[in-house]
């Protein structure tokens, strides 16, 4: 049974690298085209915030001695990147999509407008949000829980190459348990890091919840809106 009817799917720059050191991989990408197609064929409305961690990062080692602003504009531009990327390979794979940026670049992309995105997602478009919130200082995740509110998703799900939020680190200590699910408040306490601080701290108020999970699992979307046990849940 179908837990989620509109979704904000947040993937990172680096899930779209596979095992490269930089850039986009074709069959990584293709594979995530997979996922997601797999919960659109289910008649979930998902939406997608792509980052740009793969491609330049405004606070990355590179952009050192870079004027922040500048920096972080270039990282937005990198997200668009992304996107374009993502929906072609959508649209390949016969999903439609459509990118909306938050900074205007018409010729490239369609401007983001809150209630043409509604109309997409109602019409089974996938809707694909590049360019971040728009503004410099913040990250992807935050555009996130941004769009994730303003669109109305029940959830927020940020992929990771992890499947969730961990006690310690799992890749360092094997005896790392997983949580299934977690108050915001808890996450707190604990410092379980799920999101940056401004991310964590919008979907909090808003009583948006986030769930952690491996985007490179196979079905794990799938498993995700269906309800089952995958990754972990952040709630009120
Ligand atoms: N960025 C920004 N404002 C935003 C979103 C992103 O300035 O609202 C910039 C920032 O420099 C960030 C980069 O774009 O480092 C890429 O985004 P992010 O680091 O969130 O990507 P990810 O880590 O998810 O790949």
């Amino acid at each position: 049974m179908l837990v989620y009817k509109r979704i904000l799917l947040k993937l990172s720059g680096e899930a779209l690298m596979g095992q490269d050191a930089f850039g986009i991989n074709r069959e990584t990408l293709d594979a995530m085209v997979q996922e997601i197609r797999g919960v659109v064929d289910l008649g979930v409305q998902v939406a997608v915030v792509i980052g740009g961690g793969n491609i330049f990062r405004g606070v990355a080692p590179g952009a050192q001695g870079m004027d922040r602003s500048t920096a972080d504009y270039m990282g937005m531009l990198a997200t668009c990147i992304n996107c374009l990327a993502l929906a072609d390979a959508m649209n390949r794979a016969g999903v439609t999509a459509r990118v909306m940026s938050a900074i205007n670049i018409e010729q490239v992309v369609e401007p983001y407008v809150r209630p043409k995105a509604l109309q997409y997602l109602d019409e089974g478009k996938v809707v694909v949000f590049a360019c971040g919130t728009g503004n410099p200082f913040f990250t992807t995740d935050t555009a996130a829980a941004l769009r994730g509110a303003e669109i109305g998703a029940e959830v927020v799900l940020k992929a990771t190459k992890v499947d969730g939020v961990y006690n310690a680190d799992p890749v360092k200590n094997p005896d790392a348990t997983r949580y299934s699910t977690v108050t915001f408040d808890e996450a707190i306490i604990k410092r379980l890091k799920v999101m940056d601080a401004t991310a964590f701290a919008l979907c909090r108020d808003q009583g948006l919840p986030i769930r952690v999970f491996n985007i490179f699992k196979t079905g794990a979307l799938k498993n995700v809106v269906m309800g089952k046990d995958e990754g972990t849940l952040v709630h009120v």
